[in-house]
């Protein structure tokens, strides 16, 4: 049976490192059908709007989808789109997992991380009042005049529901990958209630899992740790702002952007995606490195049971890699997009 996978090229250098995965995910011999779903900043123009509701529809309709890095014009009147796209699919996983690879330059080696991320609350719940507003006004007054009169507010919501969905699928993901230890991380000792909800509900979830370890980190110390003894940690959970820049912490440990890959995982959807993000100066250069994005479809392959192939074209990427003969500026190569993934396609096919 083949299966139907919406691919979203995105915009920026989006599209030429989505064609690239497309092709070497086809070369893996997993038979897809694709459905090409239009949405970003190129694509505004034609429909009106950076996320046509047909995107949605076919996400919802094939349950899977992969998709490129989408600009978030900066001070428009349109937020992010891949913040809607989470939203509105409830993929409340925000999953990436940092590993070195031989052969890319890091200072660091042997990192072994998978940051799990909850994706639909805290400051990126877009909850946001401008200032001089009636509504910040009146938060003013409920702050008993804590908070200067000019001031414009964000609300940072935590919810017991969503805190305690994302520390279960930390605890799964690590029994199912065989990990040993789940560190939540938050700044509760500031933010007494909403990230001291967050650790409460997170001691009560790892009772239930008495064969994996659990502790606790503040984030500021956190990001010290990563940075001077990263080989302590094994699956970090967080919520949503703290994940996203723990996120690139960890992308700075392997090796920079080029290489990382993440997946937004709901009950029943999942939309697969690179860390990193539209890289607009590049754009149309066909020289950003496509890794990142083909191996979130190594992801997207683990995720639909294909296991065989997933390990076949991770050890193949890692080879390419490696052998430093045909990678991309950023891993010290020369070689352009396309190219990078027509070496990893002709090593499927060995
Ligand atoms: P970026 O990740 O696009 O790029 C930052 C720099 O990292 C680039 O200039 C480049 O030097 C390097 N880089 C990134 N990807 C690379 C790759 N594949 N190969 C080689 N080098 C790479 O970050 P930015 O410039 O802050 O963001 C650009 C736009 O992308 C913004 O509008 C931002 O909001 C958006 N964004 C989208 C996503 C997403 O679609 N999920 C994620 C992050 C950022």
């Amino acid at each position: 049976m083949n299966y139907k996978i919406t691919l979203i090229p995105g915009d920026g250098t989006g599209p030429e490192i989505a064609e690239s995965t497309r092709r070497v995910l086809d070369a893996t011999g997993v038979k897809i059908d694709w459905e090409i779903a239009e949405a970003g900043c190129d694509v505004l123009e034609k429909y009106g709007t950076p996320l046509p509701e047909d995107v949605l529809k076919s996400i919802r309709r094939n349950k899977v989808a992969i998709k490129g890095p989408i600009t978030t014009p900066i001070g428009s009147g349109f937020r992010s789109v891949n913040v809607a796209l989470r939203k509105e699919l409830d993929l409340y996983t925000c999953l990436r997992p940092c590993k070195t690879y031989k052969g890319v330059k890091s200072k660091y080696e042997n990192i072994d991380l998978v940051i799990v991320r909850e994706n639909t609350e805290d400051l990126y719940a877009g909850v946001e009042f401008e200032a001089g507003s009636e509504e910040s006004k009146k938060i003013i007054e409920l702050s008993k005049n804590k908070i200067r009169i000019d001031s414009a507010i964000s609300i940072k919501p935590i919810s017991k529901f969503a805190s305690e969905r994302i520390v279960r699928f930390a605890f799964e993901y690590a029994i199912k990958h065989k990990r040993k230890k789940v560190t939540a991380i938050t700044k509760a000792n500031i933010m007494k209630f909403t990230d001291g909800l967050f650790f409460t509900v997170a001691r009560e979830v790892a009772k239930k899992y008495s064969g994996i370890e659990y502790e606790e980190r503040l984030i500021d110390n956190m990001c010290m740790q990563l940075v001077q003894k990263p080989e302590l940690y094994d699956v970090l959970v967080l919520p949503n702002l703290y994940g996203d820049i723990i996120s690139d912490l960890c992308a700075g440990l392997i090796g920079g952007l080029g290489i990382a890959p993440g997946a937004n995982i709901g009950n029943d959807i999942a939309l697969f995606e690179p860390v990193h993000g539209s890289a607009p100066k590049y754009k149309g250069m066909n020289k950003v490195n496509p890794t990142a994005m083909i191996l979130s479809g190594v992801l997207m392959l683990e995720y639909l049971g294909e296991k065989a192939a997933a390990k076949k074209l991770e050890r193949v990427v890692s080879e390419v890699i490696s052998e430093k003969k045909v990678v991309t500026y950023d891993l010290g190569g020369t070689a352009k997009t396309s190219e990078m993934a027509d070496e990893i396609i002709k090593k499927l096919g060995d």
